[in-house]
């Protein structure tokens, strides 16, 4: 078996990558995905919300791209007369910060207006007007997003990248990468499980959480790691009236997902097993639902529904991703370590990939400033808004 491009992982980002490279026609693509019900994909365990408020300029580029592209999915990604159907909600992000400590939240909107990102900047009194469910007694400072901000199902996109990619000729092979055939600075072919060795001129390594061991298979230590992140649903007796996405001083975030809310926060205990997707409930009765409830009070009155965990792919270098080729290595192009990003990232970075590997050069949004050669150069990017 060959192809031009053989792309490792199929969850939302290589099935992007997939899709734009199809889209340009010039080459064939097969992507080998080991788990065809996604189960433990993070694109089907993520949270699947979309904000414009980032510090860095190249990811309010992504996220700016991101929502336009999943505002017109339904047209974008038709196969035939099947529109796909992603129940994208426009509602803000409204960041909190607390008494005395409103410097950062106070430089990212200085930066996001730099960037024509709309944010409307609200002191105590405005949040208490303008979200009467809000207990504003300790905060300094609100950062809310007007526009190009919210959430959809990220199974159903990554579902629909998937479908329209493999209409245009791009082939899923459900199989597992094992190892890479190189010679001196060059891939010459994956190997798997169950199909052989798959001769490739470019190999992507999409694998997500799992990246770093693909790319170790070529000799780079690629900074990502699997990390992580549980996500709580529940349901509450006296509903808040229009929840944006609230991101507390505490680190917790907590959105409306249908006739409840879903909540999460920062990893719970350092992870030690990248296999364990056990639910930490212990971090919901012991941090989350105290906090949760001050800063909501209407959240006192709620009942968990359930709770489920993903993998983060945690650029372990500056949270940000790392989008390129591989240092040292002529044709293995990396995606990966989106941090918590990846769903709203995605189609600027299929675009982008897809540019890199056909014309050479980044031709619409420049992905650059993510490339991983700023690992071997030791430049990282500081983001003020990490969720
Ligand atoms: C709890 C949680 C909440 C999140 N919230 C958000 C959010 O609100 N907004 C946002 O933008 N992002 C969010 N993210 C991040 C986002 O979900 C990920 O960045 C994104 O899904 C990564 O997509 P991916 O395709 O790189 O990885 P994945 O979806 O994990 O896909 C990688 C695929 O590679 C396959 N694979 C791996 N190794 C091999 C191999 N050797 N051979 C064959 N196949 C292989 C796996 O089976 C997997 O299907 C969240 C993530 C989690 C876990």
């Amino acid at each position: 078996m060959r192809a031009d491009v053989v792309i490792v992982g199929g969850g939302v980002v290589g099935s992007s990558i997939a899709l734009h490279l199809a889209e340009g026609g010039q080459c064939s693509v097969i992507v080998i995905e080991r788990a065809t019900s996604y189960a433990r994909a993070s694109s089907a365990l993520s949270a699947s919300s979309i904000r414009q408020q980032f510090t860095t300029p190249v990811c309010m580029g992504m996220s700016r791209h991101g929502f336009d592209f999943y505002r017109d999915i339904g047209e974008r990604l038709a196969v035939e007369d099947e529109r796909p159907e992603i129940g994208l909600v426009e509602r803000g992000y409204l960041y909190l910060a607390e008494a005395g400590r409103e410097a950062g939240l106070e430089a990212a909107v200085r930066v996001q207006r730099a960037n024509a990102v709309p944010v409307e900047r609200l002191e105590p009194l405005a949040l208490a007007d303008r979200f009467a469910w809000l207990n504003v007694e300790d905060l300094g400072l609100g950062a809310f997003g007007l526009a190009g901000e919210g959430w959809f199902d990220g199974y159903s996109v990554m579902q629909a990248f998937r479908k329209k990619a493999r209409s245009l000729g791009v082939v899923y092979l459900h199989d597992e990468a094992t190892g890479l055939a190189m010679t001196a600075s060059r891939v010459t072919a994956v190997e798997t499980a169950r199909s052989g060795t798959i001769v490739s001129g470019v190999v992507v390594d999409a694998a997500g959480p799992h990246a770093a061991p693909v790319a170790a298979w070529a000799g780079f230590q690629l900074p990502v790691a699997p990390q992580k992140r549980t996500v709580f649903a529940f349901r509450c007796a006296e509903p808040p009236k229009d929840l944006p996405l609230v991101v507390d001083a505490s680190g917790f975030y907590v959105r409306p997902e249908g006739d409840g809310y879903i909540a999460g926060g920062p990893a719970w205990l350092p992870d030690a097993d990248p296999d364990d997707l056990d639910a930490d409930y212990a971090q919901f009765d012991e941090a989350m639902w105290p906090a949760l409830a001050h800063r909501i009070p209407a959240f006192e009155r709620i009942r968990m529904s359930r709770a489920w965990a993903g993998h983060y792919e945690m650029s372990t270098f500056d949270h940000n991703a790392l989008i390129g080729w591989t240092p040292g290595v002529d044709n293995l192009m990396i995606a990966a370590g989106f941090s918590g990003h990846g769903m709203q990232h995605a189609p600027a970075t299929g675009r982008g990939v897809a540019e890199l590997i056909t014309k050479g050069r980044y031709e619409t949004l420049d992905l650059s400033p993510l490339s991983v050669d700023r690992v071997v150069r030791g430049e990282r990017i500081e983001e003020l808004n990490v969720i």
